[in-house]
């Protein structure tokens, strides 16, 4: 198994696409830790894993990942717990999209509480014990957006440019101290979100895809897999699009 005996925590883990990167981490041996934003719907994950699973080895927490004091103190009891804190996957996330004209300055706000300052949070409550073991993974959900851009909804582009800005500079930092920094970018995949799209509306965005179909939660956790592995030793600073795109 690629993550025996690594100490994950990742956010948004409740649904989606961090649902889909808990149970591959899971799968692959290792225990988690998921966030989610309310203590119901992490409860609720925990549960539904668990049924699958009676030897998951997985809990939730939801502090408010906007407010550094709450995400310190809850990483602190994770980490006191296991002795240890191996992968972050900074995954939790919301996406936005009012037109420019409509937009107001809390919109763009909230979007970046959780989009950017909830990674740099995160990343900041474990990074010094990551330093002291001389070794860790921070991974990070960027988007496709965060290299095409996208015509509404400023916030979340922004959101996921700076997140990019955040991974390769940290790689940089932190490479020297034994921590390497990674993030996927998703192409389109079929999260809640999406079911609730008429198929109209897929069909031509499924015509641009060159390998023709939606991604889905799992072909994302799989690159997320990889790059908490000892498989991705030699990579760090990387933004790996997860999108079914041939680019250049
Ligand atoms: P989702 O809405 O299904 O899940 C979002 C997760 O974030 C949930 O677990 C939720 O609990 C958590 N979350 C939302 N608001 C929160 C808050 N205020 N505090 C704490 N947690 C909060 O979304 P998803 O599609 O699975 O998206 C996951 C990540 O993937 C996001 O960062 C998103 O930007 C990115 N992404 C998604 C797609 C896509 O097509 N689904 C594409 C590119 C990138």
């Amino acid at each position: 198994m690629l993550l025996e005996n690594k100490i994950a925590i990742v956010t948004g883990g409740t649904r989606g696409i961090g649902f889909a990167i808990v149970e591959a981490f899971l799968e692959e041996g290792a225990t988690v830790i998921l966030c989610g934003s309310r203590p119901e719907s992490a409860e609720k994950a925990v549960l539904q894993l668990k049924e699958k699973n009676s030897l998951a080895k997985v809990e939730g927490i939801s502090p408010n990942l906007s407010d550094y004091n709450e995400v310190k103190d809850a990483f602190n009891t994770i980490i006191s717990k296991y002795g240890h804190i191996d992968i972050l996957v900074n995954n939790a996330g919301v996406s936005e999209s009012t037109p420019f004209t409509d937009y107001t300055p809390e919109t763009f706000e909230r979007v970046m509480d959780l989009n950017v300052k909830g990674v740099f949070n995160c990343t900041k409550a474990v990074v010094d014990y990551m330093v002291e073991q001389k070794s860790g993974v921070i991974l990070n959900t960027s988007s496709m957006v965060s290299i095409t851009g996208q015509p509404s909804g400023i916030a979340y582009p922004s959101s996921k440019f700076a997140v990019n800005g955040l991974t390769i500079s940290l790689a940089r930092e932190l490479g020297p101290k034994g921590i390497r920094v990674n993030a996927v970018a998703p192409g389109v995949t079929y999260t809640d979100m999406m079911r609730s799209v008429p198929q109209k509306y897929i069909d031509p965005l499924v015509a641009k895809i060159p390998l023709r179909r939606i991604g889905q939660p799992e072909d994302i956790a799989n690159a997320f897999v990889f790059l908490a592995s000892e498989k991705a030793s030699y990579i760090t600073g990387v933004v790996l699009s997860v999108d079914g795109l041939a680019r250049s």
